[in-house]
């Protein structure tokens, strides 16, 4: 089960009972966080999730609202008990920009290692202890910003009448189904001998702090659930979301359109947008599946036919 919350859903400032945006991921019990505003391990302790096992922070961006949470974070890890390295993605500088806030908070028991994703944005690179392969496109902001996209892939399944043909013992099926090949008799099995294709995953993008990008639609095509902020909620405030490099609901919910993706949470509400839901059926008249984001919204995607 793949479990998605969202960890706030408002930006440039935290307020009460809105916190600033991110979202955790959870696959077989290893979490992602995207992004970390101030008060994000706030959010995240009522979440209830723990802070042990986020093996890896993704970071949109390094505007106020997305990074000055890290310095606390990385504290409640350390209280958590982890031992195991934390890998923080972002754009150029990472790693400079998170050492520069984190000098209040110098001495944690785990390694940090730090990922710039190149400026064209990147395929496929395996998030190390978890399952989840990542994928960022740019975007347009005032600074440079990806969007993220998350996938769990599905390896296809075994062929048991395939391999008791072949004559490898039941010993071996389980090292076979890992993807690690077998000898037996001298005799060589590999997993494409019992193994059928691979399955439809599932994946949630991410995609906060910019103009609708260009290409966009293809980088979240069939996404299970497309978390995109919506600065603003009202038609008619798109001179300022250009201005801004901000996005209204309507044309967060083009993209999803666009993308086809299963499910839309908007998120990162302007502070001047007091209650979101007012604003919803600018989005629902283009996307009918768009929720309006709020601190702790929660669903688990399933791998089809189970
Ligand atoms: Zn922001
Ligand atoms: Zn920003």
């Amino acid at each position: 089960m793949f479990d998605i919350t969202l960890v706030g859903c408002g930006g440039m400032m935290p307020l009460p009972n809105r916190y600033l945006s991110a979202l955790l991921l959870r696959f077989e019990g290893r979490m992602v966080l995207v992004d970390c505003g101030e008060g994000t391990q706030v959010s995240l302790k009522e979440i209830g999730w723990g802070y042990k096992t986020i093996d890896a922070i993704c970071l949109t961006h390094f505007h106020a609202d997305h990074v000055t949470g890290l310095p606390g974070l990385l504290l409640s890890i350390a209280h958590s008990g982890r031992t195991e390295p934390l890998t923080i993605y972002g754009p150029a500088g990472v790693a400079h920009i998170v050492r520069s806030l984190c000098v209040v908070a110098p001495e944690v028991p785990f390694r940090l290692d730090f990922v710039e994703i190149p400026p064209d944005g990147t395929n496929s690179i395996k998030i190390p202890i978890t399952n989840f392969i990542l994928s960022a496109h740019p975007a347009r902001h005032n600074t440079p910003c990806f969007a993220y996209r998350f996938d769990v892939e599905r390896k296809g399944k075994f062929d048991h009448a395939t391999a008791q043909q072949l004559g490898i013992p039941l010993n071996f099926w389980n090292k076979l189904q890992k993807g690690n090949a077998v000898e037996h008799e001298g005799k060589i099995y590999t997993p494409d001998m019992v193994m059928g294709e691979a399955r439809k995953g599932l994946s949630v993008s991410f995609c906060t702090d910019y103009r609708p990008p260009k290409g966009l639609p293809n980088f979240i095509r069939g996404s299970d659930l497309f978390v995109c902020e919506g600065q603003y909620g009202d038609n008619a405030q798109i001179a300022k979301a250009r201005k801004h490099k901000h996005m209204t609901f309507a044309e967060a919910a083009q993209l999803a359109k666009d993308g086809n993706v299963g499910e839309l949470w908007l998120t990162h509400f302007s502070p001047s947008l007091p209650n979101p839901r007012d604003y919803a059926k600018n989005a629902k008249n283009i996307f009918p599946q768009t929720k309006i984001g709020r601190c702790g919204l929660t669903t688990s995607l399933n791998f089809d036919d189970m």
